[in-house]
């Protein structure tokens, strides 16, 4: 029993404690789920045959990897253990007894945006207002529903469910969600959400079935319990109900699920589910420095609604949080590159050392962005890249059209999105009457008259006239205001402003990303080709070469906050710590919503092992405008005992560093009585007088001006640093350099052919 060598004495009693039901609530990386992989390592070395244990998992990835670890112990037997999400473990019962419901074994899994779809077509045939039915509305409605275990037929009988639909004038719910059902089952479709709605009905309706895999399953196991909801703690609990080897293993502090249904309860529900429960615990945190440890408790015990736990680290106490401000976005993903060099180099670390953690998908373009022009490789994780997102995607398309027309797959991808009404018949009527009278696809949709019906030439003919403007105003606009007018007029935007859903807004911003990003391209001056055309070629290397993925190269992972849940890294920078994006400005209506924004930054603290930065511009790019951002209330509820505040920005004078910053500094890292270290909580700054500085506003209608003939001791306006002096000149035109004092951040040189100065 070697292997048990690895565990203190609390994880070895839980691991050792094989049988019956057993919990385990306890703080981020006190090895939870290095008890689940031990206890199943240890469970097979008993005797137990590996086809009768069932662990689920929160991603694939985790599952893969406790597989390998487990391997290690017990050799090839741990290929046999059932192991993996509920989606993806229940998906592969389902098409062995999708029979015993009505399902054929070959059931389509329709994703999220063929349920949509679906969905936008019933609303179509019922004659519904799309807008005030949404169909991502409807889709969440649906989703919660089945994860509450309510069936279309329950949901129209429940008089509170139709009470409610009614007061939001939207009473047909109930019978969309009828048809959406009907019509998947037809289609031998189930959605996401079905994989476990259907397993229910399952279980539930077929008691041999049941019985099946309660003997089957003799030991189960969950990881990352307090994200299941109600569908999900129902399936455990009834295939645990005849042997109750039932092993579960959370923490409440770190859910961060409950706007997909997650569920709290269902780690209270628990303790009356099995009276002879055994509840272990776990203190030790081995996973980070105390510093990291500390600065996590501090933030976490600002949320009312929680377990008490005591976390504490026995590692070194290592360096402080380093908290560091940037001027906009790429400055902040700049910043993060350049530390990530540094600290490789000085400190012998791998680029997968490193994580780049954010609360929005948005936010990975000014990262990918900086860590491309450092040629430094990274992957992104839990989603798409940047440019291979299907709102971007579709953009782009747009984009592609208006400089080829002829091509193709742009064409078909957004010929009929957003909707215009040519369908599928219309774009193939298109293809037959091209080939028919060999002309290019292009001018069948531009002269559709020749070679159309009246019906189908009559829809097609707005498309081309469409694209042709677009082609007209790329000719003698900037790329910026080329992209916007696309983006405006293609109906992109409004279709996505629309869909206030999460997801939604993801999207909507992912857009408000790109167009950032060219305006930026746009006022680039090393440049002399601006157009959109130029921005494109750019961005066809980029979707090109991102489809190639080693899962062991050494790369930099970035990822969201959502899908870094159970993950380390030795070094982890937090980026967008601003108000209304992390806290999403989506939290702030209630103390609830504001509390899972709070876990979820107790989950990101969490996955850094030695070192852990955070970051947060003071301006960021929303709609081609500057907004100015106020660092996140977050960074001020951490305890200042375990933060260092950096501001030596590569933008930010180092020589001014006392004057400006000096109070922050002050108060941040000396406590100003000795209270505080008494105190037991942390000091938190109210947000009136927050003390980290803020961004420069430039002056109404500020615009550059000639400084051809600027002279030492004139006053000038940077953009983006404020007031200043000249206080020297040196070099030849057109490569002067401008030695300039600025009130707020002391002596900067600058090349004056670059800098957006103004004199004053
Ligand atoms: P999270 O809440 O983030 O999911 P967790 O509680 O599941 O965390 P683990 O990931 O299991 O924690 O463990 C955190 C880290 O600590 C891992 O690297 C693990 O190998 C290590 N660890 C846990 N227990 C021990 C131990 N007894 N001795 C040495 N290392 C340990
Ligand atoms: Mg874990």
């Amino acid at each position: 029993m070697d292997y048990l060598q690895g565990l203190n004495p609390s994880q070895r009693a839980a691991v050792e404690q094989t049988d019956g039901p057993v919990m385990i609530v306890a703080g981020a990386g006190s090895g939870k789920t290095r008890v689940i992989t031990y206890r199943v390592a240890h469970l097979i070395q008993k005797g137990i045959d590996p086809f009768n244990i069932l662990v689920l998992t929160f991603t694939n990835k985790a599952a893969k990897e406790m597989r390998e670890r487990i391997m290690k112990v017990v050799g090839n037997e741990a290929k046999n253990i059932w192991m993996g999400t509920f989606h993806s473990v229940f998906a592969k019962i389902l098409r062995v007894e999708a029979h015993h419901i009505g399902y054929p074994a070959n059931f389509t899994i329709y994703d999220t945006d063929d349920s949509k779809s679906l969905i936008r077509s019933i609303l179509k045939e019922m004659q519904l207002d799309d807008k005030l039915y949404n169909a991502n509305f409807v889709y969440n409605r649906i989703s919660a529903a089945k994860n509450n275990l309510i069936s279309a037929a329950e949901y129209q009988k429940n008089a509170q469910i139709q009470a409610e639909d009614q007061s939001g004038g939207r009473g047909n719910l109930g019978q969309i969600y009828q048809t959406y059902s009907q019509r998947c089952y037809k289609a031998g479709a189930m959605d996401f959400d079905d994989l476990l709605f259907k397993t229910n009905v399952l279980l539930n309706q077929h008691p041999e079935v049941l019985y099946k895999y309660q003997t089957k399953f003799k030991y189960l196991m969950v990881d990352e319990y307090q994200d299941t909801n109600f569908s999900q703690y129902l399936i455990v609990k009834r295939l645990a109900a005849i042997n109750e080897n039932i092993c579960v293993v959370g923490d409440d502090a770190q859910s961060i699920y409950a706007f997909r249904g997650a569920n709290i309860q269902n780690i209270l529900n628990f303790e009356k589910d099995y009276p002879d429960l055994k509840v272990f615990k776990l203190e030790q945190n081995y996973r980070s420095t105390q510093n990291i440890v500390n600065a996590a408790n501090s933030i976490i015990s600002n949320n009312k609604n929680q377990l008490k736990k005591n976390v504490f680290s026995e590692n070194e106490t290592g360096d402080k949080i380093k908290v560091v401000r940037a001027f906009s976005d790429n400055e902040e993903g700049k910043m993060v590159a350049e530390n990530i060099l540094q600290d490789r180099s000085l400190q012998s670390l791998r680029f997968k050392d490193f994580a780049i953690l954010y609360r929005t998908n948005a936010q990975s373009r000014a990262m990918e962005e900086a860590l491309r022009k450092l040629n430094i490789p990274y992957k992104i994780y839990g989603g798409t890249s940047f440019y291979q997102r299907k709102e971007i995607k579709d953009l782009i398309a747009y984009f592609r059209l208006t400089f080829n027309p002829n091509d193709e797959e742009a064409l078909k991808r957004v010929i009929n999105y957003p909707r215009r009404g040519i369908g599928d018949t219309s774009v193939e009527r298109i293809f037959i009457a091209a080939d028919q009278h060999q002309k290019s696809i292009w001018e069948v949709i531009t002269t559709p008259q020749q070679y159309l019906d009246g019906r189908t030439a009559a829809v097609v003919y707005p498309f081309g006239s469409l694209i042709q403007s677009f082609q007209v105003l790329a000719k003698n606009n900037s790329a910026y205001d080329t992209a916007l007018h696309i983006a405006q007029h293609s109906g992109i935007l409004k279709d996505l402003y629309e869909d206030k859903s999460v997801e939604g807004l993801n999207r909507y911003e992912n857009i408000q990303e790109l167009l950032n990003g060219i305006k930026e391209f746009s006022e680039r001056e090393d440049i002399a080709e601006k157009g959109l055309d130029v921005f494109m070629q750019d961005i066809a290397l980029l979707t090109n070469d991102d489809n190639d993925k080693n899962p062991n190269a050494d790369t930099v992972s970035l990822m969201t906050i959502h899908s870094s849940k159970g993950l380390e890294f030795p070094q982890v920078f937090i980026v967008g710590l601003e108000e209304n994006l992390f806290p999403s400005q989506l939290a702030l209506n209630s103390r609830t919503e504001l509390e899972e924004e709070r876990r979820l930054f107790y989950v990101a603290i969490t996955r850094a092992e030695k070192k852990l930065t955070l970051s947060y511009a003071t301006s960021r790019y929303r709609w081609g405008t500057l907004n100015n951002c106020e660092p996140s209330r977050f960074i001020d509820e951490i305890d200042p005992r375990y933060l260092a505040l950096d501001f030596s920005a590569p933008t930010a004078s180092k020589s001014s560093g006392d004057d400006v910053f000096g109070k922050a500094r002050t108060a941040w890292s000396q406590p100003q009585s000795q209270d505080i270290f008494t105190k037991p909580k942390p000091k938190v700054v109210p947000k009136t007088t927050s003390i980290l500085p803020k961004a420069h506003q430039p002056s109404a209608g500020f615009a550059p001006s000639d400084t051809s003939n600027l002279q030492v001791g004139m006053e000038v306006e940077h953009e983006r640093f404020g007031f200043g002096k000249v206080i020297n000149l040196e070099g030849n035109k057109p490569d002067i350099k401008a030695t300039i004092f600025f009130k707020e951040l002391g002596q900067k040189q600058l090349l004056l052919k670059f800098a957006k100065l103004r004199i004053v």
